[in-house]
């Protein structure tokens, strides 16, 4: 039993500046946790209970699923981040940290070369093949904005997990039993989490599914298909394209002055031709050689796409001087006559009567037809999807909805192990590298993503698996001794039943105590006042109800257990 007489514990009526989402003020607001400075917050022990409650279904799930726990050093040496390449790639997002000798070392953001660097160490052969492993640990990321509390930290717990297995197909069961151990942890933790397909980022690989929580807040842009489930992080989706329209050649390519005019929709509008007739160019240069993309005028380059498809390093959009020097002054570039690869967007297949620009200032060309014209190293799936565009696997019409991620599952394949040399002998003793994958699940993250999804005008409402407490037991009277007897005998049942009791043992006046304990939201509250008593029992009611049961003493605690049930 906790006692809020003997709690560090305190509520406040109003929620910090720096709190944008509903979340983020409750959490703070209902004394769950204190920031000690931006991205870095504090633990206060109900907030801690809450997160233990986390954690610990997170473990049962992985032990479950035949992953063991390990512990892995935050503080890791630079040399094996060397070793992949991402001592580099990681940017400035990295903590880096150096030690009295002079030698640097990472905060880890997260550990694949640690957890390689182990593999290659301790596994040699296919028969301690395969392994899943896994920690709770600190991460840590230089955010240039941390923001929404727990959401988006400079320091955060993370459960990741790593698999090693002999072949792909090892690796796909491997993927299956972490990616079903994810779905029974959200729906556990009382989160409704959505698989959604994803782009592998700054990890790696070629396979990945995040696990994304639907929110007003949310930082990313997820395309949601309500018809067959299809679902996929904005960076990764992809539409069924619309028939090109315009496929009949018009005659020959010819320039037109445009003076003044370079965005497509002003192009368009000047030259009376539908927006997606005139081709959007874009320098991109990719690890540091530069490449032109095309979309239709209506539409955007996903330079995440881009880096996919093409690979080879970071991409970013090209300076001015380097457009000019591959094609011409920006605003009027265009594929014809230039010598950098080009790579049009797969709804541009077949395009034949479209306007592009002249590599001229004050000029485009129009019948331009890509085949005829241009040379296109391929066409490839390079434009954003938006709201509206076909489902690419059933044509129904996708909606776009914001989204927090709390999970992530990726397929490695030999990228990590290949670079760290982290091989093992198969049958006919030859090395192979080994065949990982990675997972991760935000856990402090999830626990106020909990609170995000679930609270209302006055609280929080905890799902009871991961509530602080199960019950708050409200005191009105701790000056009266039978009063104080009866809710102590009432707790003392509870406890015995694996139901554990918040009791608010303030000397307070009721409305503070109705006030908070809505604000701290555990899933059961009971009222024991001298009045209620003399009338027949306890005031019982769920978080979420408005009337409360009048229950007498001896048959509280079934009733409270049938309320949790
Ligand atoms: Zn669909």
């Amino acid at each position: 039993m906790l006692r809020w007489s003997q709690t560090l514990l305190n509520t406040l009526r109003e929620a910090p500046q720096d709190a944008e989402i509903v979340s983020h003020k409750l959490m703070i607001r209902a004394g769950m946790m204190r920031k000690l400075a931006g991205g870095l917050y504090t633990y206060l022990p109900l907030g801690m209970r809450a997160l233990r409650k986390i954690e610990a279904i997170v473990r049962e799930e992985m032990d479950r699923a035949g992953a063991q726990e390990t512990l892995f050093p935050i503080l890791q040496p630079a040399e094996i981040w060397k070793q992949t390449g991402r001592w580099e790639t990681m940017g400035p997002g990295m903590f880096r940290v150096r030690d009295r000798k002079e030698a640097w070392y990472v905060l880890a953001p997260t550990a694949e070369e640690a957890f390689t660097q182990l593999a290659k160490s301790e596994i040699s052969s296919y028969r301690q093949l395969p392994r899943t492993i896994y920690q709770l640990q600190d991460k840590f990321r230089d955010e240039i904005r941390p923001r929404f509390g727990l959401i988006r930290g400079k320091e955060f717990i993370m459960k990741d997990a790593y698999s090693f297995d002999a072949d792909d197909a090892g690796a796909d069961r491997s993927y299956k039993a972490m990616y079903d151990a994810y779905v029974r942890i959200f729906a556990r933790v009382g989160l409704k989490a959505k698989p959604v397909e994803a782009d592998t980022g700054d990890i790696g690989g070629n396979f990945s599914h995040e696990f994304m929580v639907f929110a007003a807040s949310g930082e990313d842009g997820i395309l949601d298909c309500q018809a067959c489930g299809y679902a996929a992080n904005q960076e990764r989706a992809e539409r069924k394209a619309a028939r090109v329209p315009y496929q009949t050649e018009a005659g020959a390519a010819e320039p037109v002055a445009t003076p003044g005019q370079h965005a497509c929709e002003e192009v368009a509008r000047f030259l009376g031709r539908p927006v997606d007739q005139v081709v959007k160019s874009l320098v991109v240069t990719i690890g540091g050689k530069p490449v032109m993309a095309l979309v239709p005028g209506d539409r955007e380059v996903s330079l995440t796409k881009l880096r996919r498809i093409i690979g080879g390093g970071a991409v970013a959009e090209a300076d001015a001087e380097t457009v000019a020097q591959v094609a011409g002054p920006v605003g009027s570039i265009g594929p014809v006559g230039v010598t950098i690869p080009v790579y049009a967007d797969r709804s541009l297949e077949g395009a034949a009567d479209v306007v592009v620009g002249a590599n001229r200032e004050g000029f485009h060309l129009t019948h331009v037809s890509l085949a005829r014209d241009a040379k296109i190293a391929a066409y490839v799936d390079l434009a954003t999807v938006r709201a509206g565009d076909c489902c690419p696997k059933c044509g129904k019409p996708l909606e776009i909805r914001r989204g927090t991620e709390v999970g992530q599952c990726f397929k490695l394949g030999t990228k990590y192990s290949a670079a760290m040399g982290a091989n093992f002998l198969d049958e006919t003793g030859q090395p192979k590298p080994i065949v990982m994958g990675c997972y991760g699940i935000g856990v402090s993250r999830t626990l106020q993503a909990v609170v995000e999804q679930s609270n209302d005008a006055d609280g929080i409402i905890w799902p009871a698996a991961v509530s602080p407490c199960q019950v708050a037991l409200l005191l009105l009277d701790p000056g009266d001794p039978e009063v104080t007897a009866k809710a102590e005998t009432l707790a003392n049942a509870l406890e015995a039943r694996g139901i554990d009791v918040f009791l608010d043992d303030r000397e307070e006046r009721p409305g503070v105590k109705f006030k908070d304990a809505d604000l701290i939201g555990l899933p059961v509250r009971v009222v024991a006042g001298a009045k209620g008593l003399a009338k027949g029992g306890f005031e019982i009611r769920r978080r979420t109800e408005k009337e409360s049961a009048i229950v007498p003493p001896e048959a509280a605690a079934d009733a409270i257990a049938a309320l949790l049930k």
